[in-house]
């Protein structure tokens, strides 16, 4: 990728703070884009914005907490605040609530379905006005293999994860002829906080199932993430692009 293939473009990324999207963030900022890092209660989103920085582009951080619809959707308008326009959204926080179905309570169920799923439709949704009137722009959202495969004990996660590739593909068919792309990436077994809280067991297990044998680098992820929203991409859409070394 060129190193100023996303020069003059702003990108706001969702869970900018840690793992994948720290990645993210600073992958696009390499390739010019301004970032908006929005975080929830992480303490390392300023750091995060420093890397953009040295990366050479620009950075703002926007705290919200995706489980508030309102200020889920506002931190699009926060974006084009600090920097006038919205190009690419990459939805990417994400948390986990594990436990088998039979004892899923309605709070675990709800908060997975609020952060995963119901903040990246609210964000989709207020990112495509400006997208639709200057006739660009691209939307990724970070599902999960969880989404596509299924998961035992996370009936919650794999089910917003689904639903995201879902949105992905409508919102896609809906404004495709607008000049805005929607895709997903799912990743597979990633080696990031949410993964190092599985128990040893679950993970040796994953590394085992992955024929790549060994768990996923975000930037692997980030990759994908910038190609998404290059203009090398520009007729890719509606796709759901797996980065989980063969797992899938
Ligand atoms: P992570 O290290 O646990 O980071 C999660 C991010 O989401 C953090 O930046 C966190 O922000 C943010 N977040 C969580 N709850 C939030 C809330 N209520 N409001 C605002 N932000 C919130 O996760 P990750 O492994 O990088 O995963 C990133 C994405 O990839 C997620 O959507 C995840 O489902 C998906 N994914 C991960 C894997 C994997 O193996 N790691 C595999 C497939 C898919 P704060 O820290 O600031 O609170």
């Amino acid at each position: 990728m060129p190193e100023s293939a996303l020069a003059g473009q702003v990108a706001l990324v969702t869970g900018g703070s840690r793992g994948i999207g720290r990645a993210v963030a600073v992958a696009l900022g390499a390739a010019g884009a301004a970032v908006a890092v929005a975080h929830g209660s992480g303490s390392d989103a300023a750091a995060v914005a420093r890397d953009v920085e040295a990366a050479g582009s620009r950075a703002v951080t926007l705290a919200a907490d995706l489980r508030d619809e309102r200020a889920a959707a506002a931190l699009v308008q926060r974006t084009v605040d600090a920097f006038g326009r919205m190009d690419i959204v990459v939805n990417n926080a994400g948390l986990t609530r594990d436990g088998l179905a039979v004892r899923m309570s309605d709070e675990d169920w709800a908060a997975v379905i609020a952060v995963d799923l119901t903040a990246a439709f609210v964000i989709c949704r207020a990112a495509l006005r400006p997208m639709l009137r200057q006739r660009s722009g691209r939307i990724i959202n970070i599902s999960s293999v969880a989404g596509v495969i299924g998961n035992p004990g996370q009936a919650n996660y794999s089910a917003a994860k689904a639903g995201l590739i879902g949105l992905t593909r409508s919102l896609a068919k809906e404004i495709g002829e607008r000049g805005i792309t929607v895709n997903a990436v799912a990743p597979g077994f990633i080696d990031t906080d949410m993964t190092a809280a599985l128990p040893v067991a679950v993970r040796s297990r994953a590394v085992e199932l992955v024929p790549a044998g060994r768990l996923g680098r975000p930037d692997e992820v980030a990759a994908a993430v910038v190609f998404l929203a290059s203009p090398a991409a520009s007729y890719v859409n509606g796709h759901v692009l797996h980065v989980d070394g063969g797992l899938a």
